[in-house]
């Protein structure tokens, strides 16, 4: 069972565009004309990661009779009954109409939550029609256009909320949740057969696996904008100095040096900003939000101003959940002092980031376009340690070594006994490491052994995970 969205409103004011943005069928019939009939619409809607179930209403004939409320009930009460959530959509650059105030009556005295949605919004055209549908009397109105897929967000966060609030719908939101859209692929070896340490030859794989999905995201004017569109090299995306610009493609697939690479479109789904100071929190989110669908996430800096604590808590996010990080320092050109600048990175990085060594951080220049290709190779190379597979032989020969050097610690007189660890996942590299008491191992030797992958196998800038388990 998927929440259930009603769009209503009267004629001609953009419901059937919504409902094809939402749903995906971008040539269906919109007419001009207002007062042309058509049987209710339903379909699979989807922002982002929701799915949800949404009807278009047939919009509501022009009529001065005193059949208005009746006909107007017929045409969408079954709709609204049945829904979980209503979008009441008002022409915010034809104001607020008597209609309009006729339908939001109506909707007042039902059970079901509305939003009403002002559209056409896009540029400045809607500003009047959007303070007059405050005294609609239904709540914040949530300026939108339908056509050019501006306050897409704001849809998400209140179709997510509503969903939220239901225990049934929630439950099935999180078990979407749980199926991570990169699963991390699952290795062989789990299996502790004697036999995986006998087995050799393999080399360290770092094969990719299909297109690279990248997140560019950042706090706003970093240049993100700007670096996206460079490396498309078509203007697919707006720049200017205003944050906040909007578009709902979720995922532009591209190639470069014959790879796929997608790009998560993260700008798109920014909210429409309204008030300046929500800005910087509501770009975290989006990047948090962003984080999820990537595997390479690439976080822009502004040269000028380098690793802020918003930054950071986007670089934690990250790295948290398994994806691999890379920093594009933007602006390089109008740095002054590059040495100092570069030095300061590292110093944060070393710092603030040290449980992964060695991030890649590339300086670039969005606006002039350099650097770019170096970039690119760092984010394909990031990849590829993210997909290192490392055989079980070899990496037994090295845990002999590590513990050779430094065994682990007594436990209540005995000592630990390590004595094997297998890769069970990649993406991130995952290992499993077999310990006579998995509980007693301290904290400070699985970063010693975490240290120790990384230098071996070449695991620079990706999260490492180790799992303890009791050893049979
Ligand atoms: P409905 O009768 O409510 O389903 O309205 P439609 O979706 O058929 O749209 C009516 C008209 O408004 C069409 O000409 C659309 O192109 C136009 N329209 C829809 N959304 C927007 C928008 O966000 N901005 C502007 N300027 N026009 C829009
Ligand atoms: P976004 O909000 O992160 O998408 O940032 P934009 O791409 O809209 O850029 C914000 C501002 O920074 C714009 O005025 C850009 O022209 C400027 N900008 C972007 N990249 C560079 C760069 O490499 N060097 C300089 N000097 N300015 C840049």
């Amino acid at each position: 069972m998927a929440l259930k969205v009603a769009i209503i409103g009267r004629p001609n004011v953009g419901k059937s565009t919504l409902f094809n943005r939402l749903t995906g069928t971008k040539h269906a019939l919109v007419d001009d004309t207002p007062g042309v009939t058509r049987d209710r619409r339903e379909g699979d809607g989807r922002i982002a990661d929701l799915n949800f179930r949404i009807v278009d209403t047939a919009g509501l004939e022009d009529a001065q009779d005193d059949s208005l409320e009746g006909r107007m009930r017929r045409q969408t009460e079954a709709a609204v009954q049945q829904a979980d959530l209503v979008f009441m959509m008002i022409d915010a650059r034809a104001g607020v109409t008597p209609l309009d105030a006729h339908f939001a009556d109506w909707l007042r005295r039902v059970k079901v939550p509305v939003t009403v949605l002002a559209n056409k919004c896009e540029g400045r055209g809607g500003i009047a029609g959007l303070s007059e549908a405050y005294k609609l009397g239904l709540g914040d109105p949530v300026p939108i256009s339908a056509e050019h897929g501006e306050g897409m967000g704001e849809l998400y966060d209140i179709i997510r909320a509503r969903i939220e609030a239901d225990p049934v719908l929630a439950a099935e939101l999180y078990a979407e949740d749980e199926e991570d859209p990169f699963p991390e692929e699952v290795l062989d070896g789990v299996d502790l057969d004697e036999a995986d340490l006998e087995e050799d030859a393999i080399l360290q794989d770092r094969g990719p696996k299909g297109p690279l999905k990248l997140a560019i995201v950042g706090r706003p004017n970093v240049g993100k904008s700007t670096l996206i569109n460079r490396l498309l090299g078509e203007d697919r995306l707006l720049t200017g100095p205003e944050a906040g610009i909007t578009r709902d493609s979720i995922e532009i697939p591209w190639s470069y040096k014959g790879r796929e690479i997608h790009l998560i479109d993260t700008a798109g789904l920014r909210r429409k900003a309204r008030v300046v100071e929500k800005l910087e929190r509501m770009s975290t989110t989006d990047s948090m939000r962003a984080v999820r669908f990537a595997q390479v996430v690439m976080l822009v800096l502004d040269g000028e101003q380098m690793l802020e604590k918003q930054d950071l808590a986007i670089a934690r996010t990250v790295l948290d959940q398994g994806r691999a990080l890379i920093i594009a320092v933007n602006k390089w050109d109008a740095v002054a002092d590059k040495n100092a600048a570069g030095q300061r990175l590292r110093d944060r990085l070393d710092t603030s980031l040290a449980q992964v060594r060695g991030i890649p951080w590339i300086a670039v220049s969005a606006l002039r376009g350099s650097n770019l290709d170096k970039l690119l190779d760092a984010v394909f190379d990031i990849y590829d340690v993210w997909n290192t597979r490392v055989p079980t032989s070899r990496l037994n020969r090295w845990l002999e070594r590590m513990v050779d050097q430094h065994p682990p610690p007594l436990s209540k007189g005995r000592r630990l006994r390590l004595r094997y660890m297998t890769q069970v996942k990649a993406r991130p590299p995952t290992f499993a490491a077999f310990v006579s008491q998995a509980d007693e191992l301290p904290e400070s030797y699985v970063r010693y052994l975490i240290g120790g992958l990384r230098d071996e196998f070449g695991l620079a800038g990706v999260p490492i995970r180790v799992n303890l388990r009791k050893r049979r």
